[in-house]
């Protein structure tokens, strides 16, 4: 028995378990309009585009995986993933622990309050209740440099949107375009003007994994090149 289970494990340590050679895995959060969210129950948007583009570079099929944002490093590193595309600001916590492509977008984070909050700038956050998404570059900066905030950490933007509207939170820190898609479908919320921080997106691969790592490169450096990620921006906007 023991025999059969150490069989099955070096196995799946040499093919990795579960997962399709045909197949290009990529692990995203799903709730990150115009990048990547559901539409008609299919998951959609900016990433999901590149990521054909490098399945089909590949000449392998695209299997998108939804996970709460802060598991998809894990699951780039424990290999369940080949790449993690989920708007993912490139930083040096990260980078210790996976490979980041090339920048493919520049992000502005901003403040998102209630139409009637009486926060009128982004200079007045100080020390109020903030949500954020665990695990992201808000949720860092924030405990870095907000160290007067109450900051509350949720999974999902959509719980976040919650505790602003109920009160419960004064406001959100979150990237600019997703902030947009948020308050299109929340009225009661607004954008304030400025920015509190720019950072750039990368996709990720597992540490060392080089020949996926050029071919992702290669194929946002195309992309880049042909405009092809504005014009995805622009699509999965409207
Ligand atoms: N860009 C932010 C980050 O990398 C947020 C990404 C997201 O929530 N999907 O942390």
């Amino acid at each position: 028995m023991l025999k059969k289970v150490l069989v099955v494990i070096t196995l799946c340590l040499l093919v990795g378990c579960g997962k399709n050679d045909n197949e290009l895995v990529l692990i995203t959060e799903a709730g990150f309009a115009p990048y990547e969210f559901y539409e008609n129950g299919e998951i959609v948007g900016v990433d999901i585009e590149i990521g054909k583009e490098i399945a089909k570079e590949l000449g392998k099929e695209l299997v998108v995986k939804d996970v709460a944002f802060d598991f998809i490093i894990n699951e780039i590193k424990s290999g369940k993933g080949d790449i993690g595309a989920a708007g993912m600001s490139i930083n040096d916590e990260r980078k210790e622990q996976v490979d980041f492509s090339i920048e493919y977008v520049v992000s502005n984070q901003v403040v998102v309050v209630k139409n009637d909050s009486n926060i009128k700038s982004i200079d007045d956050i100080k020390n109020k209740t903030i949500s954020v998404q665990l695990g992201t570059t808000a949720d860092l900066y924030l405990h870095e440099n907000y160290k007067d905030a109450n900051i509350v950490t949720q999974k999902k933007y959509l719980a976040a949107a919650e505790d602003v509207k109920s009160g419960k939170s004064d406001c959100i820190v979150m990237d600019e375009l997703p902030a947009k898609e948020l308050v299109k479908e929340n009225p009661e919320l607004k954008i304030l003007d400025g920015i509190l921080f720019t950072d750039k997106y990368g996709m990720v691969v597992k540490k060392g994994n080089k020949e996926l790592l050029d071919v992702v490169n290669k194929v946002l450096q195309r992309l880049i090149d042909e405009n092809k990620i504005e014009e995805y921006i622009i699509k999965y906007s409207e």
